[in-house]
């Protein structure tokens, strides 16, 4: 653990007291770029399937023009703590930033792993896609594209 690890869950840590104050947001996640800058996000619960906090906080980062993601922490809300990432986050975060290092473990002895260690054997997304003749789509407002990440398939 860096300094710069350990300021990224307080980060996490502050958001989480400050703002995940209902059942709506209780887990919320700090991300630090290769250039330092932190970016947060909380999660938002809806049985719909509400984005977790990493996924939020990844967007964060991208409003922003983030560049590449180093770090990445989430901590639950009513002091449970540093989280670690749900199945869907770890695939999320291995197909836009493979190289990022995610914070885990009690509080008394967090460490810093590689993501590829959290997820071993996984699915490689970019493996699997057919490639097809790209077709105009026209109306269609364009989404920014995340750094690091790769053009969607059509759909
Ligand atoms: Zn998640």
């Amino acid at each position: 653990m860096r300094d710069t690890d350990r300021a990224l869950v307080q980060a996490a840590t502050a958001v989480a007291k400050l703002r995940c104050r209902s059942d709506n947001h209780t887990v919320a996640a700090a991300v630090r770029t290769t250039d330092g800058r932190v970016f947060t996000g909380v999660n938002v619960y809806h049985f719909t399937g509400g984005p977790c906090a990493e996924v939020v906080a990844i967007g964060a980062a991208a409003t922003q023009g983030a560049g590449e993601l180093e770090t990445i922490v989430a901590v639950g809300d009513r002091g449970r703590g540093v989280l670690s990432p749900c199945g869907r986050c770890r695939q999320v975060l291995f197909d836009y930033f493979p190289s990022i290092r995610v914070i885990v473990g009690p509080m008394d002895a967090l460490r810093v792993v590689p993501l590829a260690d959290l997820l071993p054997e996984t699915y490689v997304w970019s493996d699997h896609q057919v490639q097809v003749p790209a077709v105009p789509r026209t109306g269609v407002w364009p989404m920014p594209v995340v750094p690091g990440s790769r053009q969607a398939a059509e759909d």
